[in-house]
């Protein structure tokens, strides 16, 4: 069993990476100008990957996760804008399922319909979702005090994070205005967040039958200040959450035999 772990951006892993690095167990194999580090994580097999972001970048790289490296399945982990109005910037999303918010043939096909598959959603692995809100929970009430300082935890209100099971939905396109995450709202009201990934790797995983969660932290609200939002909690809070997190979870899998 090889665990593919992805993200979009470089702070949201690199304490990943560091850790593999720094135990020597890992070694770097470079395909498609992306760096693929192989290696152990507390135990298991992992391939742990930075895609880059939006959907092609993403959804190449999890193609090359399936084909070249046979992983078993795949976690990515990153950041997203809040759009329902219980998802505050600090809690976390795991998405049950996944739409492409900028998908549109009509008239040919209903809207957000992937032509030619049927599909408008995207479902994902329920065994992982359970493990990856476990590890979530474990991760809110005995480690993030440990990672993250009371100062950044006031500074950016993360007093009782949540973690939420929903709809994720996903674009090439950062959403940074009132309007549009209005509109979003408005045209897809389960979706509890916003991002750029997450259904295209889902749809590849669908169409090789490799289980896959996506698993993301709010950082802004997808309104009018979101890059702001966006860069100070990248930077301050993104890679404590992923790994912690990502930790948890790999601690919490069963020894491999
Ligand atoms: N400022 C960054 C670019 C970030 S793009 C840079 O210069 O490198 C935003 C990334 O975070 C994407 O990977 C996306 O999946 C996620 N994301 C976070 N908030 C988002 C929002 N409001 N809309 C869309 N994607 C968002």
């Amino acid at each position: 069993m090889t665990i593919g772990i992805m993200a979009a951006l470089h702070d949201e892993i690199a304490e990943l990476i560091g850790f593999m690095a720094h135990h020597g167990q890992s070694e770097i194999r470079h395909i498609g100008r992306r760096d693929f580090y192989v290696g152990q994580l507390d135990g298991h097999d992992c391939v742990v990957v930075l895609a880059g972001i939006g959907k092609v970048a993403a959804a190449g790289t999890a193609a090359t996760l399936i084909q070249q490296f046979g992983v078993s399945h795949i976690v990515f982990a990153g950041l997203a804008g809040g759009l329902a109005g219980h998802v505050r910037v600090g809690d976390v999303v795991i998405a049950d399922r996944l739409v492409h918010h900028d998908m549109d043939a009509r008239p040919l096909f209903p809207r957000y319909e992937v032509p030619l598959t049927g599909m408008t959603e995207f479902r994902v692995s329920a065994t992982l979702v359970a493990q990856l809100q476990a590890a979530c929970q474990d991760f809110f009430e005995h480690h993030i005090s440990n990672r993250i300082s009371a100062q950044d935890m006031e500074r950016f209100g993360l007093e009782r994070p949540q973690a939420h099971v929903g709809m994720i939905v996903s674009g090439d396109q950062f959403i940074g205005s009132k309007q549009t995450a209005a509109t979003l709202r408005d045209e897809l009201p389960q979706a509890c967040a916003v991002e750029m990934e997450g259904a295209a790797v889902a749809q590849i995983c669908y169409d090789h039958d490799v289980p896959c969660a996506i698993i993301r932290t709010i950082s802004d609200r997808a309104e009018d200040t979101a890059h702001v939002d966006f860069d100070q909690f990248l930077k301050s809070i993104a890679s404590q959450y992923s790994s912690g997190i990502l930790r948890n979870y790999l601690a919490r899998l069963p020894a491999k035999n």
